[in-house]
């Protein structure tokens, strides 16, 4: 290769952050404070205790230390699988033949095959310290299950997942994972909580819903000794621990004089996006630097584009905290073809507040599209991409292609979050040419925000 720049920039060990960085400290419109449910007032840190482990709780509400030291159990943890490579696509800018710079940070490079390890080890460390027996989670596709049993089972910690039923019956193989990690895995819907027997009483037949399985979770760790809950995206707690990508990538950047024109990231509860830019998105805020920062979420599920910005449940049972956010409303459940994961009908507050102030913009995929620019990548890149990790490829794509049209060397950087060995099901749509694409319409929106609750605007 002609250009100095070397295919895969590794940082040194010793190089791993030891801080994670706190977005919300630069944030003039801080995050909107989560609610409690029942009186419509800021949650106090003592009425989130219950559900949360207590340092997470602290780190939730702090929307002002700049920056939190990373405890040596947890960088011992990640020394394990990182600092993870920011590769340079040379193949795939060859294979557009554009004159853009194509950049993407590798998080699939772990058994879990995502980013989700980063939060699930940290959570699992202040889970043991507080001397707790286990916790509980939802899961989707499986990657945050299969990242939480990794972490509970190294801290020697009981872990209890729900897993979105569609995923349990099309993802069997990720719930064998989970269990070789020791993890117990239930279908969600399930009849073992009563928010589970009630939905499936008002719903029966429901293939599930994120909102749904956190539900069950929230509801077994409130009601056993020794248990919390935990949760692999959205949360302020969720976003921190993930700004060890966007550290490690800008470090990266920086040994060679690089500086992103665009910054891409799929977004589904946000974290690995809110990751990505935090350092980038910092300089932005304190108007050091400008960059074009770009969510990507599917069509099919368009909480940034055609959501609501208001409070709203995380969950489909209506007992968790309200959160002011992108929202498509917490009933909303996207349609049963859809296979690209980013399945959550809300998304990260602080991302939401960011996009609403204008400091960054959002795109939707069609999951045709999105399958296609992944085939594109594998072949071309090597990698077998996560589906949700296409989305980001897909946008990478259309700006690369927007450059080679106008003759710009614009330099792309985009999160490639995980891998696709347990997302073959919608790879096989997509190879059968069975793969369809359903955009819900306004009339089918108008139901999820139906579901939105009655909240006195601050
Ligand atoms: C969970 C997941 C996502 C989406 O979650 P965010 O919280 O929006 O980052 C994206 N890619 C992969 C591979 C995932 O596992």
């Amino acid at each position: 290769m002609s250009n100095e720049i070397p295919y895969k920039i590794y940082l040194e060990e010793s190089e791993i952050p030891t801080s994670w960085y706190n977005l919300r400290s630069d944030m003039k419109n801080k995050p909107a404070p989560l609610l409690n449910p029942g009186t419509g007032q800021p949650l106090t840190l003592e009425e989130l205790s219950p559900i949360f482990c207590e340092e997470l709780c602290k780190q939730e509400l702090d929307n002002d230390t700049k920056f939190i030291p990373i405890p040596d159990e947890i960088i011992s943890f990640y020394k394990m699988y990182r600092p993870a490579p920011l590769v340079r696509a040379y193949f795939l800018e060859k294979a557009l033949g554009t004159p853009a710079k194509i950049y993407y940070k590798f998080e699939g490079n772990n058994t879990s095959g995502s980013h989700k390890l980063n939060s699930a080890i940290a959570q699992a460390y202040y889970a043991k310290k507080q001397g707790l027996k286990g916790v509980t989670t939802e899961t989707g596709a499986g990657q945050w299950g299969t990242a939480l049993s990794m972490a509970c089972v190294y801290f020697g910690l009981d872990c209890k997942v729900y897993m979105v039923k569609i995923s349990y019956e099309q993802k069997p193989f990720r719930r064998e994972v989970m269990r070789v990690y020791g993890a117990d895995v239930t279908p969600s819907p399930s009849d073992t909580t009563n928010i589970g027997r009630k939905i499936l009483e008002e719903f029966p037949g429901t293939t599930g819903s994120l909102g749904c399985a956190i539900s069950e979770a929230v509801e077994v760790a409130t009601q056993n000794e020794g248990y919390r809950y935990v949760l692999g995206s959205v949360l302020n707690q969720v976003l921190l621990h993930q700004s060890i990508i966007g550290l490690e990538a800008k470090a990266a950047m920086d040994k060679y004089d690089i500086k992103p024109d665009i910054i891409i990231g799929c977004a589904g509860g946000g974290s690995n996006l809110g990751g990505l830019i935090a350092p980038f998105m910092g300089e932005k805020l304190r108007g050091e630097a400008d960059y074009d920062i770009v969510a990507v979420e599917p069509a099919s599920c368009p909480s940034f584009t055609r959501g609501k910005f208001a409070y709203d449940f995380c969950d489909t049972g209506m007992i968790c905290p309200l959160a002011k956010m992108y929202t498509l409303g917490s009933s909303f459940i996207p349609s049963s073809n859809h296979a690209g994961g980013l399945r959550f009908h809300g998304m990260s507050s602080t991302l939401s507040q960011l996009y609403h102030d204008g400091y960054m913009r959002a795109v939707s995929a069609k999951q045709t599209d999105v399958f296609e620019a992944a085939e594109l990548f594998a072949r071309s890149e090597g990698t077998l991409p996560a589906p949700e990790s296409a989305h980001a490829i897909k946008a990478a794509i259309d700006e690369a292609l927007k450059c080679k049209e106008t003759g710009e060397e614009k330099t792309i950087l985009f999160g490639l979050t995980g891998t696709g060995y347990f997302d073959l099901k919608g790879y096989q749509q997509f190879n059968d040419g069975n793969m369809t694409d359903y955009i819900p319409t306004d009339e089918e929106l108008e139901k999820g925000f139906a579901s939105l609750p009655q909240v006195p605007e601050a």
